[in-house]
């Protein structure tokens, strides 16, 4: 059984910014309006997370690390609209099977706190008390110690940094409700207070992606046949040093999509922004039935149901604002 686990991980857990991840919309699945990131070493020495969602049940906690263990699925229905982040029960048990992992929890209606650790191996163990405020943190020390052929592929910490970045901004760009502090190496490189509205947006843009891309962006928002498209696309006299400023989200999931990165693109060529990449950050929404978030296990891609009428919506949304833009 640990070496599904081990199997699973290496389609989940590809680095420490997979674990990151994971770890984020878990803690976002729990309702967390607050939520804490250490990072050691690019993430190869230390992930821990902290949050205040609603934490998780002793008799429940040795079992997060086994197999399928979601709390967040019931039936096959819910799985066709699944809102939450996570549904697979999977990302726990594949990360306790290749990293030293501790998962420390208190629910709202207990006055004290319970932790299990995993070590690599399988285990089950009884849930031990310890001094914790409500909510859970999760620790992952030393990823992929126990698998040497993976810990090899791992980049330098400048590397694995860049990834957990990104995974940071996606998860602040969708989430500006949510308070977050990440901490680098012990030093703090966020503090992200949380707000709502387009100013909390702004704020997170400023901190996130620079000040140069907050002051030039255009605030977009349309509604359509079931689909809206809201967000920002920097003007056309933004020049950039930062090579992706491209952030796309589809139900408050962050994709990487071939059919809505085209239609963002031919928009812009069409237009004005002839040669150059764009830079945005795009939310679309839609009913969760129109869209398949099952397609990849790391959930970055996705599927729709009527592909041609999700591009057309984009290209034409974007193509009116742009349109106005032109001197
Ligand atoms: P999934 O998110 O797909 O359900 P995971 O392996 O990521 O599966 O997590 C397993 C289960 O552990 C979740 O369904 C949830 O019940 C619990 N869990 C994990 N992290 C947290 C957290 N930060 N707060 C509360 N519960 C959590
Ligand atoms: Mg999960």
């Amino acid at each position: 059984p640990q070496l599904i686990n081990q199997i699973a991980a290496g389609e989940v857990i590809e680095r420490p910014a997979s674990v990151l991840k994971e770890l984020l919309e878990n803690s976002l699945d729990a309702g967390a309006t607050r939520i804490e990131v250490d990072i050691e070493e690019g993430g190869k020495r230390l992930i821990r997370v902290r949050d205040n969602g609603r934490g998780i049940h002793p008799d429940d906690l040795g079992l997060a690390l086994s197999r399928h263990a979601t709390s967040k699925i019931a039936s096959l229905e819910d799985l066709e609209q699944v809102m939450s982040l996570g549904f697979r029960g999977e990302a726990l048990p594949s990360i306790a099977s290749v990293s030293r992992l501790l998962v420390q929890s208190r629910t709202g209606n207990s006055d004290t706190g319970y932790q299990v650790r995993g070590d690599g191996r399988e285990t089950t163990q009884a849930p031990e008390p310890v001094a914790h405020p409500p909510g859970t943190t999760i620790e992952v020390r030393d990823l992929f110690f126990n698998v040497p052929a993976r810990r090899k592929f791992l980049r330098t910490e400048n590397t694995e940094q860049k990834y957990l970045d990104v995974v940071i901004q996606r998860i602040a760009l969708s989430r500006p409700d949510v308070e977050l502090t990440v901490h680098k190496n012990r030093k703090p490189q966020y503090h992200l207070r949380a707000g709502n509205g387009d100013s909390a947006q702004l704020e997170r843009l400023r901190s996130l992606l620079g000040s140069a891309f907050a002051d030039q962006v255009l605030r977009i928002e349309h509604e359509a046949a079931g689909l809206r498209l809201s967000g920002w696309i920097a003007q056309p006299t933004f020049s950039r040093s930062q090579a992706d400023l491209q952030f796309f989200f589809v139900n408050g999931r962050a994709v990487r999509d071939k059919l809505l990165a085209h239609a963002v693109r031919q928009s812009f060529q069409d237009v004005l922004f002839h040669g150059r990449h764009p830079a945005f950050v795009l939310f679309l929404e839609l009913d969760p039935r129109m869209v398949d978030v099952n397609a990849h296990p790391a959930k970055s891609e996705v599927r729709f149901r009527e592909s041609r009428l999700v591009h057309d919506f984009l290209f034409r949304t974007l193509h009116n604002v742009l349109s106005d833009l032109r001197p």
